[in-house]
Formats: structure tokens, C-alpha cells, sequence
């Protein structure tokens, strides 16, 4: 029996590491889809960003209870899979708590930690539930998390909960059951802990045989869970507990408000006015701005598959508040969702092959992109270092240049900055026409 449990583990373990490790290397061809961008400047600052938007989770704590809560959620989350390691071996090895007798009285004290983890893991948990679930914070209720998406956010707390449940009631079985002195289990008797000591009544009328099973249950059950946790990451929105880490490394350096220039646009500005200043033979681009996902660089597609779908963005955003179509969080959920069909496309092909679709009209629309006013509040929001605007731009700048798709008002500016190098229409010989009555 015990044999066969072993073998079943270690089936299960190397299927759910072969499965999740197919689709990480997916995810990350997916990501380099985009176009090449050189982000490895100024590693003093980028490591800086990393200990403090990620590690520090900085921006979380600009409403200090959530951030409080999100951080027990995270660390305690991270904190007590150090113990899957124990399991795992257990596991493997078909031994009982193999750390136990290593580590002695610090073993105790790291599994008291652990369960006291647990269950500040399970507060937040309930809690973010109850803002999601029942009292519905608007940036929860919004169309963009229509479907599947509400429910993932659902689904991942519940999970969490399961999990740390299984983890007290696994402690709470073992514990009564090595103190009846059960074989196995009395082998190396570590005591009670501290919170599972307390679920022991739920179990005290349960005989050794049920009480066997119980604990048993509950081992495979949160292996098991965790090992489907594990492959579910990648199709969830938190796959930002990842990706936060490299996004924020990778993080753009420049101040938010200062536009990356189109090089070739700023050559042709200087051949009209500084001609002196411009630099010859300068290659015209393929193609002026991003009609698809293989246009935009691949920290766009990076930002786009780290997104948690907060909604803080939204919330910030003038144009939702105001009621406009556009919405930051549905631009990053969108260039997400066509990374992954031309991913698909990809797998399936061995190439991509024109499917007659594009992240531009297919997902964002044009009048999404018209009504972002530019003003960089969805950037300074977002808690992991994303930054929707700069997708905006690059969509924005290929409806412009290369559909000529802009509204009358935009196209008589373009025309007066072409001719009178200004807004107005005005020639430049009468610009200071003005202060001659002053
Ligand atoms: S930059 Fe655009 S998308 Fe971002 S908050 Fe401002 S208006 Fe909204
Ligand atoms: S872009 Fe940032 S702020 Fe907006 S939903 Fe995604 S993670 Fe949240």
C-alpha cells in the first residue's frame, strides 16, 4: 500500500511538473512574440524597483489595510509552501515528517509559524471575497470582468481557503493520531501545534482507522491541490505572483509624462527645421506604430500577461469615470487574450499564419483608443508596474499614420503643424502679428 502510494505521487508530481513546465515555456515564447526592446540600463535602479514595487509591494500599501492584508495573503501564501518541500520528500520517500527529528524544538516553531500564516492567509481571503462577492466595489463589478474572469478571481480565493484549510486539518489528524501512538505516526511525535490543536475536537470521535484516512486524505488532497494550483497559474490572472517580479525589473525608467519619440518621425521634424541636426540615410520603419501584438515590444506582452485585473487602473481612469468605452484594464486583458490566439496559432502551425485578425478594431476598438486623454493616471496606479498607455500610443500612432484614421478636428491640427509648424492656422510669418497692438 505504502508503495503504491509512492508510486502515484511521484507519477503525479512529474505530470504536473511536465504539464505546468510545457506551458511556462509557451508563456514565454508567447511574451517574446513582441518586439525586441533593450531594458538592461541602470541595474542600481531596476534592482531598486524590484525590492520595492514587487518584493515591498509599495504601491499596496497607498491604502494601508489592503496592503496590510494583501501582504499576509502573498507571504504567508509563499511562506508555507516552503513546507510542500517536506511533503514533496514525505512523498517520495514515504516517510513521516522526515524534518522533524533533523530540526527538532525549530521544527515545532516553524510549523506553529506556518499555521499561524495560515490563517492570516484565510482572513484576507474571506474578506477580499466578501469586497468582491457582496459588497461589490465597482471596480469588481465593471463589464470588462464579465465571465470568466470574475469567477478566476473567485475561484483562486477559494482555492487559497481549501488549501490552508487542509494544511490545519492535516496537522490536527497527524497530531491526535501520533498521540494515540499509532504506528508511523508515533515514530517521531512533534506535539501539538497552535492552531490545529484546536480543530482536534472536530476529529477526537473519529476512530484510528477513520482518523488514518482523514489525515490521508487531507495529504493528497493538498498536494494535489497545490500541483493543480500550480497548472491553473498560467491561465489565471495570478500569474501575476510571478510576473510582478520581472515587470517590475523591467520597469519603463523614463519620468511617466515623456513620450517615447518615433525616431524616424523625429528625423523627418529636423530635415524641416534643423536640417543641420539630421541624421542621413536614417531607414524608413516597416510600418509606423502597432496594428497586432507582434508590433508592440515584449514588455508590453509582458505587462499584459502580469496584470492581477485589480481594476485600479479603471478607477483612476477619466475616461471610464466619465463614462467613455475605454477601459486600461480591457486593453491589457485584450492584448493578453491575442497574445495568447496568435500562441495558439503558433503551437498549431509551427508559424503564424494570418488568421485576417488584429489586436487593433478586433479587440480595441477606435473609439477606445480616442478617449484616452493621455494623462498617465492608469500608470501611476497600477500596483505592478504596468503601463496601458504606452500600448494606447503605439495603437494610436498606426490608426493615425498608417489608416490615416483620425477625427476632422485631428487631421485639420496634423495639417497646420505640417504646414505652419503649429496647431493654428496661422502662417509663421504672422505669429507675431499679436504683439503689435500690445
Ligand atoms: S492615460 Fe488614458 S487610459 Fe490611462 S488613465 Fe489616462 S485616459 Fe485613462
Ligand atoms: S493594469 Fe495594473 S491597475 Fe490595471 S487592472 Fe492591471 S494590474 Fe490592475
Amino acid at each position: 500500500m505504502q508503495i503504491a502510494q509512492q508510486i502515484l505521487f511521484v507519477l503525479l508530481s512529474a505530470a504536473a511538473i511536465w504539464l505546468f513546465s510545457r506551458k511556462a515555456m509557451q508563456l514565454v515564447r508567447n511574451i517574446r512574440i513582441g518586439r525586441s526592446v533593450n531594458l538592461s540600463d541602470n541595474p542600481g535602479e531596476r534592482t531598486r524597483n524590484l525590492l520595492l514595487l514587487a518584493f515591498g509591494q509599495k504601491k499596496m500599501f497607498r491604502n494601508p489595510l489592503v496592503g496590510v492584508l494583501h501582504f499576509f495573503v502573498y507571504a504567508g501564501f509563499v511562506i508555507i509552501n516552503i513546507e510542500v518541500l517536506e511533503i514533496v520528500l514525505d512523498g517520495i520517500f514515504g516517510t513521516h515528517r522526515l524534518f522533524a527529528p533533523m530540526l527538532g524544538g525549530f521544527y515545532t516553531f516553524l510549523i506553529n509559524a506556518f499555521e499561524i500564516l495560515a490563517v492570516l492567509v484565510i482572513i484576507p481571503c474571506v474578506i477580499f471575497l466578501v469586497r468582491r462577492n457582496i459588497i461589490k466595489l465597482r471596480r469588481f463589478v465593471s463589464h470588462d470582468l464579465d465571465g470568466w474572469p470574475r469567477s478566476d478571481a473567485n475561484y483562486i480565493l477559494i482555492t487559497e481557503i481549501v488549501l490552508m484549510c487542509l494544511f490545519l486539518m492535516l496537522n490536527a489528524s497527524d497530531t491526535l493520531l501520533q498521540a494515540r501512538g499509532v504506528e508511523h505516526y508515533a515514530a517521531h511525535p512533534t506535539g501539538n501545534f497552535v492552531i490545529s490543536q484546536f480543530l482536534q475536537p472536530l476529529l477526537s470521535g473519529t476512530g484510528d482507522n477513520g482518523l488514518v484516512l482523514t489525515e490521508r486524505l487531507c495529504w493528497w488532497l493538498h498536494i494535489v491541490g497545490i500541483f493543480a494550483f500550480l497548472n491553473y497559474l498560467p491561465y489565471s490572472k495570478h500569474l501575476h505572483i510571478v510576473l510582478a517580479f520581472p515587470n517590475a525589473y523591467f520597469n519603463k525608467l523614463l519620468p511617466k509624462g515623456k513620450m517615447d519619440n518615433m525616431l524616424s518621425i523625429q528625423n523627418e521634424v529636423l530635415y524641416a527645421m534643423q536640417p543641420e541636426l539630421a541624421p542621413a540615410d536614417t531607414p524608413a520603419p516597416e510600418k509606423f506604430g502597432a496594428k497586432d501584438v507582434q508590433d508592440l515590444t515584449w514588455k508590453n506582452l509582458l505587462d499584459a500577461y502580469s496584470c492581477t485585473e485589480c481594476g485600479r487602473c479603471s478607477a483612476a481612469c477619466p475616461a471610464t469615470i466619465t463614462g467613455k468605452k475605454l477601459s486600461p484594464r480591457k486593453i491589457m486583458m485584450d492584448t493578453r487574450d491575442r497574445a495568447e490566439i496568435v500562441g495558439r496559432n503558433i503551437t498549431a502551425n509551427g508559424s503564424f499564419q494570418d488568421d485576417g485578425k488584429s489586436l487593433l478594431h478586433d479587440h480595441i476598438t477606435v473609439e477606445e483608443l480616442r478617449a484616452c486623454t493621455s494623462c498617465n493616471a492608469c500608470v501611476q496606479e497600477c500596483p505592478v508596474s504596468i503601463n496601458p498607455l504606452d500600448i494606447i500610443f503605439q495603437l494610436r500612432r498606426y490608426l493615425v499614420m498608417e489608416e490615416s484614421n483620425a477625427p476632422a478636428e485631428w487631421t485639420g491640427m496634423f495639417g497646420n503643424i505640417e504646414n505652419n509648424f503649429a496647431p493654428w492656422k496661422f502662417s509663421p510669418d504672422e505669429r507675431d502679428k499679436w504683439t503689435q497692438d500690445v
